[in-house]
């Protein structure tokens, strides 16, 4: 923190700056995916190696055998992965990185893999008259012995938002999943006694998830029932009021992402609706807690339904079509940071920059 106080917005944009310069390089770890774009097999282009690590990272590339370092060509294999990508997130599986795949790719996302044990968690977007939820492999649950589920905000010294504040937020992110279910979700006081247990962490924090500052992963959880969740303290996170009026291109709001990771917590894998809460994206600016119909079946295979679950309120935004999420994310992309950020969300960046 005190690192953070030192650099200050002020010393970063210096007077006399000639009008035009460059825009400060907007903070997001994948931002240099812009510079693949267009690229296709046969190719060996600079910073392919990254790409082939992000897709390593979400299931749809084995890692690579420590003796080989991932190269920078673009061969078959990540074709087809991108593919795959490609067919989970509604795009054309052209198998090449066309700009709407890498705005796509830059999107802030959770941690959790797409693609688990070499098995797609994903079912292809499009296939209508089927169900798009999924599991983790083998369909981890909670037992039928637990119903009643305790949480705990664990550790919440990285973040400065005050603890009455995230507990109105993860309760109201519970209640979405209990209104649907026969679970019932309640704040325990400590960590020790609680079956879920959320933190805030930043960077490397001991289960070789690192965090990577503002957008990239926003945060993950385990599947059942293991309870962990945790949540990048590096991000802009929107604890209070309304996200899309936030003046930071990097707002993300947090009882989103919560929703979003309980479902994780509770079972249930990444889907290729881009409605459902279980898609594995989020637009910056954009707030998004109500359960699709495809998150309500899913969770009610696992745990059966409430009797007294009033059925899924209609979207009242029109559908959010991936498309439309290239589109966010490439305007995001733009947007250059000076002037229209939030002073805080500056000092955090420049501090990614300065280490
Ligand atoms: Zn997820
Ligand atoms: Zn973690």
């Amino acid at each position: 923190m005190v690192l953070l106080a030192a650099v200050s917005p002020a010393s970063a944009f210096p007077s006399g700056l000639p009008a035009k310069a460059p825009p400060i390089p907007f903070p997001n770890p994948w931002a240099a995916f812009q510079n693949l774009s267009g690229c296709h097999k046969g190719e060996e282009r600079e910073g392919m190696a990254k790409l082939k690590a992000y897709l390593s990272r979400f299931g749809y590339l084995p890692p690579p055998p420590s003796s080989s370092p991932f190269s920078d060509a673009f061969d078959e294999a990540l074709e087809s992965a991108i593919a795959t990508y490609q067919r989970h997130f509604g795009l054309n599986a052209t198998g090449e990185l066309d700009p709407a795949t890498v705005s796509q790719m830059m999107a802030p996302r959770c941690g959790v893999a797409d693609v688990i044990n070499g098995t797609s968690t994903m079912t292809a977007a499009g296939q209508h008259g089927r169900h798009l939820y999924t599991y983790f492999p083998g369909g981890p649950m909670w037992p039928p012995s637990r119903r009643d589920l305790t949480y705990a905000l664990a550790d919440t010294a990285e973040t400065s938002i005050p603890r009455a504040t995230l507990s109105g937020i993860f309760a109201r992110a519970f209640a979405r999943w209990a209104a649907a279910t026969n679970l019932r979700f309640t704040e325990a006081a400590s960590g020790a006694d609680a079956d879920i247990t959320i933190g805030f962490h930043a960077g490397a924090h001991g289960d070789g998830e690192p965090f990577d500052g503002p957008l990239g992963t926003l945060a993950h959880a385990f599947s059942p029932t293991d309870g962990r969740f945790h949540l990048d303290a590096a991000e802009a996170w929107v604890a209070d009021g309304d996200v899309s009026s936030s003046s930071s291109p990097v707002a993300v709001d947090l009882e989103s992402v919560a929703v979003h990771e309980i479902g994780h917590l509770l079972g249930l894998g990444h889907s290729s609706v881009p409605d459902a809460i279980m898609y594995p994206t989020i637009r910056t600016g954009t707030k998004k807690v109500e359960l699709a119909s495809d998150d309500v079946e899913g969770i009610q295979s696992l745990y059966g339904s409430n009797p007294d679950f009033k059925g899924v309120t209609p979207p009242t935004t029109p559908s959010t079509s991936s498309r439309e999420m290239d589109g966010g994310a490439a305007a995001l992309s733009r947007r250059p940071m000076s002037g229209v950020v939030a002073g805080t969300v500056v000092a955090v960046g420049l501090l990614r920059l300065v280490l």
